[in-house]
């Protein structure tokens, strides 16, 4: 007998008692299953067998008043269905939720994201205080880390810089209040499954040996419910929702993981929380782009700035500066304004990294043609000597 059975089987359902009833009859109940399918009575009945088996497994410990206590109290902290599903899924986490459904509120889909909180912060001291020191538990399956849970945030450009703090809301399947997880509508109770007798599997005989499988009468539960609770229609469980205020630093960028430790699943039999991580992606802005922790911004001048050199006046995201260009500036070429990029946590700042790129017009008013055709009669030629030369070898 270990807690978890505690946990996974519904004794009264078994010996298909009421949850308030006397001790005395729990004892005239179970004399009676106990004499039908006593081993003597049914040679070769494994199904008999079985019934004898898990009523006595029920009376040992609804018959102890101390017993009987402790088992109500961790039935009623933990809900009995969330624990008989998770035994049905073989593992933790079987509940018939689709994990596309967990998360909601910041936008993404999370494809396979493991979130299940069952009964929030304190779940995990609750837990581990109470199997404290239970040997059977511990011994079939010792503390377990909670999983880590992943979630997606979309931030926007200026956030992502400047550093900001958001609500995260996580959506997660948790144990329906109504029924206590046991799927029943309140006033009703799940009566044993006839087929396994409230144990949940059946054992079938094959040649010299016999094999167990989940029923397939209850599905694994060992119950059935005849009157389903209104608010989970019969499933014992619920999507919970909970809010975390997440505080993204000054400099997070698009792809980045943010890690935070212990606000994953809760562990089990006193294990630890696993994390949760928030992937992060950032909107692009309309003029700026990120490379690390410097900005980098494209600005158009004219052939005559970057000619005689101009000063020019460009945002940042705090303000605006004035950058030199220099006489003879050529396209393509990147300025730099110290510090006016990305500023971290540590106080260190990134640059802002100006690339001029020369426009040439396609639109010349009459003068503006008559000018140019000036210039050209006084500029120098482009440098293409050694081009033209291999022009002429070729030709
Ligand atoms: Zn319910
Ligand atoms: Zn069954």
């Amino acid at each position: 007998m270990s807690s978890k059975d505690w946990l996974e089987k519904d004794f009264y359902a078994v010996l298909g008692v009421d949850k308030a009833a006397s001790s005395d009859e729990i004892k005239k109940t179970y004399r009676k299953v106990a004499r039908e399918s006593h081993p003597d009575r049914n040679p070769g009945n494994t199904q008999a067998e079985e019934r004898f088996k898990a009523a006595s497994e029920a009376y040992d410990v609804l018959s102890d008043d101390r017993k009987r206590r402790e088992y109500d109290e961790m039935r009623s902290l933990f809900g009995s269905g969330a624990f008989r599903r998770n035994a049905r899924a073989g593992g933790p986490g079987g509940f018939p939720f689709d994990p596309s459904d967990l998360f909601g509120g910041m936008g993404g889909q999370q494809p396979g994201a493991g979130a299940r909180f069952g009964g929030g912060a304190g779940f995990s001291d609750l837990f581990g205080s109470i199997f404290s020191g239970g040997g059977g538990a511990a011994g079939r399956r010792g503390p377990t880390r909670g999983r880590d849970v992943e979630a997606e945030v979309v931030l926007d450009f200026s956030d992502a810089v400047h550093g900001v703090t958001l609500p995260l809301t996580l959506r997660a399947p948790g144990v329906c209040e109504t029924c206590h997880g046991n799927g029943a509508k309140p006033g009703s109770q799940p009566r044993a499954c006839p087929q396994c007798h409230g144990a949940g599997v059946v054992t079938r005989d094959q040649g010299s040996f016999s094999f167990s499988e989940p029923c397939r009468e209850c599905q694994g539960v060992g119950t059935i419910v005849d009157e389903k609770c209104p608010e989970c229609r019969g499933s014992g469980g619920v999507t919970k929702t909970r809010t975390l205020n997440v505080r993204f630093p000054a400099g997070v960028a698009d792809g980045q993981r943010i890690r935070l430790a212990g606000r994953g699943e809760p562990g089990d039999r006193g294990g630890p929380a696993g994390d949760l991580f928030v992937l992060v992606k950032v909107r692009a802005d309309d003029l700026f782009g990120r490379s690390g922790d410097n900005l980098t911004l494209t600005v158009p001048i004219t052939f005559a700035e970057a000619a005689l050199g101009t000063d020019l006046r460009v945002p940042t995201l705090d303000g605006a500066v004035t950058l030199r260009v220099p006489a003879g500036t050529p396209s393509g070429r990147t300025l730099r304004a110290r510090g006016k990029g990305v500023v971290r946590r540590d106080g260190q700042a990134g640059d802002l990294l100006v690339t001029v790129e020369i426009m040439v017009p396609t639109d010349l008013s009459d003068e503006a043609r008559k000018a140019l055709e000036t210039f050209a009669d006084h500029t120098p030629s482009a440098g293409r000597e050694q081009i033209e030369a291999r022009v002429r070898r070729s030709s």
